[in-house]
């Protein structure tokens, strides 16, 4: 696998000022396939003066430029999109199938809608006697988690480089080979010096330098809500905008007028895309008493399919699962009834999971309440709208969600009671323009499509 011993700072690879490394193992086998520089303070240090060097100039550059660099990033990945599936399926462990479509391809989608977005959005308009300039926030410190490596990094690049913003970027320790290929596109695609700077290390290390650097105008985060508060509580402190992309517990709300066979098999599905590491996931089915037991069948059913490394990859690391085979010992300890899957290890070797489906959970189960991030469906009975509706709210979270009904406006009338950024209904498609984000405790701030670029921007009014 192809490697740098470097950081990607002020246009070129140089040594990092650290000496430590971090192993990048295959989780599907527990190879050590590569090794990177862990980064110190005083490398974070070098790529913010960089980044801060390179705004005046970026942000000077007509949107229409800055359109067509993007433009050209985007034609890299498109170039190097068979390179990028095989570098997430090596350090992540996703299936190469699941790797081309989804964590080559939607990187793509990403990155020339904000091409378009560039060269079209009004970063000025007229409000009255007022001339209001939309200008980029400044530097911005990207801090991004490993499952879905390369759509996450994406979601915060392109949108900043689209506004003038310039950007450090801090990706995951598993996942950091696909954040170099990525700064080689950058390099590629004549994006100036400076502009994209990469800095590879530990979150507590490069991470938290890069979250308390006085250089950095904004902090944009995606990964667990207990490091996302810590980034908003130093944000917070000086007074620099944060943009926090946390966990989720989503619900999907199958009505009595569903289709029940469709909405189990889209709802497992969902679920078991990407071993469970998806902060979006429908992790709660949430079924009409008259039509529960069927539905746990359906399900129970649907999850045998997932065979662990054929159609399932493995989690990210020994840590997740550890974590996540906690979880489901947890379930059963607190009385829910497992119908697929279960704690024990599926292989000998590598980081693997059960796809584990769970009857009889109740809402105020461990299960039932907190992101699990694996393979691991709860299946929730309720009694009528209402008490769906009460079951759905009632986390902390609020990502996304799920309604399926016979009738699209009876299913749109129970999505707006929803307490949370994204519903699909009926199993509506992914929509990389529409904005993603949290209600609650998930978040703060959207990314993608033109609610993506306007975070990454601040308005200036001249009045005539
Ligand atoms: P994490 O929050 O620790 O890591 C995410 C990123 O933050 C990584 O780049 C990491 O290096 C960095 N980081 C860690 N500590 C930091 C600090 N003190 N200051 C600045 N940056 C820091 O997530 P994790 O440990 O990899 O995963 C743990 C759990 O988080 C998962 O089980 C899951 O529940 C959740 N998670 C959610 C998402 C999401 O998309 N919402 C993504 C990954 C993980």
């Amino acid at each position: 696998m192809k490697q740098h011993d470097a950081m990607y700072i002020d246009g070129s690879w140089r040594p990092a000022e650290g000496r430590g490394t971090i192993e990048v193992v295959n989780p599907a086998d527990g190879q050590v396939i590569a090794t990177v520089p862990a980064g110190s303070a005083e490398d974070v240090d070098a790529a913010v003066r960089a980044a801060r060097a390179a705004l005046p100039g970026w942000a000077a550059t007509p949107p229409q430029e800055r359109a067509a660099r993007l433009a050209a990033l985007r034609d890299q990945l498109v170039a190097r999109a068979d390179e990028i599936a095989a570098t997430v399926t090596a350090e992540l462990g996703a299936p190469l199938a699941f790797s081309k479509a989804v964590h080559a391809g939607a990187p793509i989608a990403v990155c020339g809608s904000y091409a378009e977005l560039a060269g079209t959005y009004a970063f000025e308009e007229k409000i009255g006697n007022s001339t209001v300039l939309h200008e980029p926030v400044g530097v911005v410190g990207a801090i991004t988690p490993w499952n879905y490596p390369l759509h996450q990094v994406v979601a915060k690049v392109a949108p900043a480089l689209a506004a003038g913003c310039t950007v450090v970027l801090k990706p995951a320790e598993d996942t950091p080979l696909v954040a170099q290929l990525f700064a080689e596109c950058v390099d590629a695609a004549g994006i100036p010096a400076g502009v994209f700077n990469l800095v590879t290390g530990l979150g507590p290390v490069a991470g938290q330098a890069l979250a308390a650097h006085d250089g950095i105008d904004l902090v944009s985060f995606t990964g667990s809500t207990a490091v996302g508060r810590k980034i908003g509580a130093l944000a917070g402190a000086a007074v620099k905008r944060v943009a926090l992309e946390l966990g989720g517990k989503s619900a999907n709300v199958i009505l009595p007028s569903a289709d029940l066979a469709k909405a189990v098999a889209v709802g497992v599905a969902n679920v078991m895309a990407n071993s469970g590491q998806t902060c979006s996931a429908w992790t709660r089915m949430l079924v009409h008493r008259d039509r529960y037991d069927e539905a746990v069948e359906l399900a129970a059913a649907a999850a045998a399919k997932y065979v662990p490394g054929e159609k399932i990859g493995p989690l990210v690391n020994a840590t997740q699962q550890a974590r996540v085979r906690g979880y489901i010992e947890r379930g059963v300890a607190e009385g829910a009834r497992l119908v697929a899957g279960g704690p024990e290890e599926p292989l000998a070797a590598g980081c693997y999971v059960r796809p584990t489906v769970f009857a009889d959970v109740t809402p105020e189960m461990t299960i039932a309440q907190e992101e699990i991030f694996g393979p691991v469906l709860s299946i929730l009975a309720y009694e009528d709208e209402d008490d769906a509706a009460r079951i759905a709210n009632g986390t902390v979270y609020g990502l996304a969600g799920a309604v399926w009904a016979g009738d699209e406006a009876e299913a749109v009338a129970f999505a707006r009671r929803l307490e949370t950024g994204q519903v699909d209904i009926n199993g509506g498609r992914f929509n990389p323009l529409a904005p993603f984000g949290g209600y609650k405790q998930s978040g703060v701030g959207r990314e993608l499509g033109r609610h993506g670029l306007t975070e990454y921007l601040q308005t200036k009014s001249l009045q005539f």
